[in-house]
């Protein structure tokens, strides 16, 4: 944490930007190593050039940012103090004088914007997403071991998925049965709602799970993630129920072989593009370009939407300790819909890939 927070140190006196205020929770927790969900109340991190950093979070939740290793000033705040009045008056009492502020401009909301503009009225204010964005993007060995745990996970619960499959079973019948036995393990929370979609269902990329229940023929397709540590998986895998058409198997042939040549092109220094372009050149290639509507993958950390974004408009290179997704994915309406994501890790010459649960067409009977 504290290399962390010199790097921001240092990014600010380059700059010439004499504070930070980072407000979201994965910032001030990838800075801290304190997780809060603070709801409406304030959670902030002032973050200075050479000054030691102030956090601002409720008073009951002084605790646990101290057990979570922070050795820094913590303004803690009850339901009935202002919270600015005390960072004001903590502001002062250093003699920091601010022309500029960073601030998270995609997350700040207005109200404590008026407010830190009462605070520094003279002062400008600058996005901090950028240097936090690549503070983020490249994973320490920590990172790493914590999310190896969390896909190594999320493939047992794909693995518990496809074992629950059964005729007029229903999508939210696997999906609870999944939860239910993740947290038994002690996964308190999944990195975003978990999707079991068969049928029609499946064909949707951002289907909702519902009572749709699984008939002969239906491909199910399983797409979940657990956090654990503050660190995101996501996996997707789809299977066949008792019988496949030649289209399906056609379709799922072709997603698959697509995102063996997108992990073949993985490697540092490779651009994003034609890691997204090996994809989906092969798509096109097998006359489902149309199908496949969405970017190649996603960085996977602390969110599970991160830097880099991979996209064929990407023309940034893969990088030594980058994570993220590869997920092509075809969805041919009424036919059903194919989808296959593994968490990828750039290592010194290639990838390893994090998440390990098979993904040659199973058709489950
Ligand atoms: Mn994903
Ligand atoms: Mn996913």
């Amino acid at each position: 944490m504290k290399h962390r927070l010199e790097n921001l140190m240092s990014w600010l006196q380059a700059q010439d930007i004499e504070a930070a205020f980072l407000t979201s929770t994965p910032n001030v927790f990838y800075l801290t190593g304190f997780q809060c969900d603070p709801h409406e109340r304030l959670l902030g991190l002032f973050v200075f050039q050479e000054k030691e950093p102030i956090l601002i979070c409720p008073k009951m939740e002084e605790g646990q940012a101290r057990s979570a290793g922070w050795g820094y000033e913590i303004i803690g705040y009850s339901d009935t103090d202002s919270p600015w009045t005390l960072v004001s008056e903590s502001i002062k009492a250093r003699g920091i004088n601010v022309r500029t502020i960073a601030v998270e401009k995609e997350h700040l909301n207005v109200e404590r914007y008026e407010n830190l503009v009462a605070l520094f009225p003279s002062a400008s204010f600058a996005a901090a997403e950028a240097k936090l964005h690549e503070l983020r993007l490249v994973k320490d060995e920590k990172e790493l071991a914590i999310l190896r745990q969390a896909a190594h996970m999320a493939d047992w619960a794909v693995e518990l998925g496809v074992s629950q499959i059964a005729e007029g079973k229903s999508e939210m019948e696997i999906l609870g049965t999944i939860e239910y036995e993740l947290k038994k393990k002690g996964i308190s929370k999944m990195s975003f709602d978990t999707m079991v979609l068969t049928g029609a269902n499946s064909a949707l990329p951002h289907g909702e799970p519902g009572t749709n229940r699984i008939q002969r023929g239906d491909f199910v397709l399983f797409d979940l993630g657990v956090v654990i540590d503050g660190y995101c998986s996501d996996i997707t895998r789809t299977v066949a129920f008792w019988d496949v058409s030649e289209e399906q198997k056609h379709i799922y042939d072709t997603v698959l072989a697509a995102q063996l040549k997108a992990i073949e092109a993985s490697k540092p220094g490779a651009a994003i593009d034609t890691v997204d372009r090996a994809a989906r050149s092969y798509i096109e290639n097998a006359g489902y370009g149309e199908y496949f509507p969405h970017r190649l993958g996603h960085g996977l950390g602390i969110s599970v939407h991160e830097y880099p974004s991979l996209t064929d408009a990407n023309t940034s290179p893969l990088r030594t300790g980058m994570v993220f997704t590869i997920e092509p994915g075809v969805y041919v309406p009424n036919v059903g819909g194919v989808r296959i994501e593994d968490d990828i890790y750039v290592t010194e010459n290639g990838v390893e890939i994090l998440t390990k649960y098979p993904k040659e067409l199973q058709i489950i009977k």
